[in-house]
This record gives structure tokens, C-alpha cells and sequence, in this order.
């Protein structure tokens, strides 16, 4: 027996409810009047190789210093923002890539995401992936969450569901999955509610990740999955 991504989608809606991801502050960036897109953005790098509540940190670091705009981040000295994104990690690696993204955000596009994000989502993606530090997850994360572009996003967390439940992946590989759960859900789901349930359907997973599908000890017990799981244990 196999599980289709839909059917996945809405048993874990079921129990774990809407996420609401990805957490933007709007009051921040409405009060600012900067762009929350770029708080995507920024928070999409920082998330690389650490938890969510360290990349709050350095979020909170930046926005008490007021620099979550692309103008900020390209006069901003290095070793200063360095400083503000301490807390997430690679710091040194980080620092140097969110400066390049956003001279060329600033060279190329004049400051507007608007017209960074107004374009076809491959050659978006194509463009993302050429620079450095942005690998696919990273680029998916930013065209799905930002970009509001219809494109999933595959972390280890999904890789590691994906080896426990039945799908009908043929392997583990990134783009492999990706394309799994977006044709499966492109042939059931109605174009215009794409976006909206590939957001969803990776905060679910995560969600199912940290609750039950942890690493070591799965809680299958407590599992929405379990009757369906072939790695139930
Ligand atoms: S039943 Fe167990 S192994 Fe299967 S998805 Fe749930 S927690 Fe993971």
C-alpha cells in the first residue's frame, strides 16, 4: 500500500492544524515600511545547519538595529552584521553570503523584490542557484515563502519521511522528491490553491518531523500516520 501526498496533506491538516508559516513580523516591517519578503529572505540563509530559535535570535539582533532591508544589508560594515547574526550560526559564511545577495539584489534590481519575484519561476530559480551560498532548499524556501511561486520545498525532514512511509518516490535524491510531491499534487489540487498547500504541506512535515517522526525514538504510537506507515514501529 502506498500513501498519496494528498492524502498525507490532510491527515496531518487533521491533527496538527494550519502553521501559518513562514513567520514574518508584519508590525515590524509595517511600522519600518520595509519589505517582509526580505525577512524571507534573510531568514531562509540564516536557517542553513541550525534551529529556527537561533535564526530568531539573529533576527531580533537585526531588527533592533533596523537593518532588515536590502539598503541596510549593503552598507551595513560586515563585521557588524556579522555580530548581529551570531546566534545562527556560521556566522563568517552567512555574513559574506546575505551581502552578496543583496548587492546583487541592489545592483540588479534596484531594491524591488517586486521585480526580482515578477518573473518565471525557473528562471528565478536558475538565477537563485547561480549564487553563492544558495543551494535548492534555500531557493525553494524563497520562491514558495516570498515569492509566493508554486514550488516545494524539500529539507531533511522530508527526506526523512520519505524513507519511512510508503510513497512512491523512486529515491531519496532532492529534486526527486520535489518533483514527486509536485506532480502527485498538481494532478489533485486546483492550480490557484498550489501555493497555499505547499506552504502548508512543508510546516506539516516538520511539524511531523519534530512531534513524531523524530530521528531517533519515532512517537509512532501517537503517529496521524501510524495505520499507514510502513516503518511504524
Ligand atoms: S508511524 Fe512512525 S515512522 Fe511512520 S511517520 Fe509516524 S512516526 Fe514516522
Amino acid at each position: 500500500m502506498t500513501i498519496s501526498p494528498k492524502t498525507l496533506y490532510d491527515l496531518l491538516l487533521d491533527n496538527f492544524g494550519h502553521q501559518h508559516w513562514w513567520p514574518v513580523d508584519k508590525k515590524y516591517h509595517q511600522k519600518q515600511k520595509s519589505d517582509p519578503r526580505f525577512e524571507i529572505i534573510v531568514g531562509a540563509i540564516l536557517t542553513q545547519n541550525t534551529a529556527w530559535a537561533n535564526v530568531e535570535k539573529a533576527l531580533d539582533n537585526l531588527k533592533k538595529h533596523k537593518a532588515l532591508t536590502i539598503n541596510a544589508f549593503v552598507h551595513i560594515n560586515e563585521e557588524n552584521l556579522k555580530i548581529m547574526i551570531q546566534p545562527s550560526g556560521f556566522f563568517n559564511q552567512k555574513a559574506r553570503h546575505l551581502k552578496l545577495f543583496a548587492a546583487y539584489l541592489h545592483k540588479k534590481y534596484q531594491d524591488d523584490l517586486q521585480k526580482f519575484f515578477s518573473r518565471d519561476e525557473t528562471e528565478i530559480r536558475h538565477e537563485l542557484l547561480s549564487l553563492r551560498g544558495i543551494g535548492p532548499e534555500t531557493a525553494d524556501s524563497m520562491l514558495l515563502y516570498a515569492g509566493n511561486h508554486p514550488t516545494f520545498v524539500v529539507d531533511a525532514y522530508t527526506k526523512r519521511i520519505c524513507k519511512r512511509v510508503p510513497f512512491q518516490v523512486l529515491n531519496d535524491s532532492y529534486d526527486d522528491i520535489k518533483y514527486f510531491f509536485e506532480n502527485e499534487l498538481q494532478h489533485t489540487i486546483p492550480k490557484k490553491e498550489l501555493v497555499p498547500v505547499y506552504k502548508e504541506l512543508r510546516a506539516l512535515l516538520v511539524k511531523l518531523a519534530k512531534n513524531n517522526c523524530r530521528k531517533k525514538k519515532p512517537d509512532c504510537h501517537t503517529c496521524p500516520l501510524t495505520r499507514l506507515c510502513e516503518k511504524s514501529l
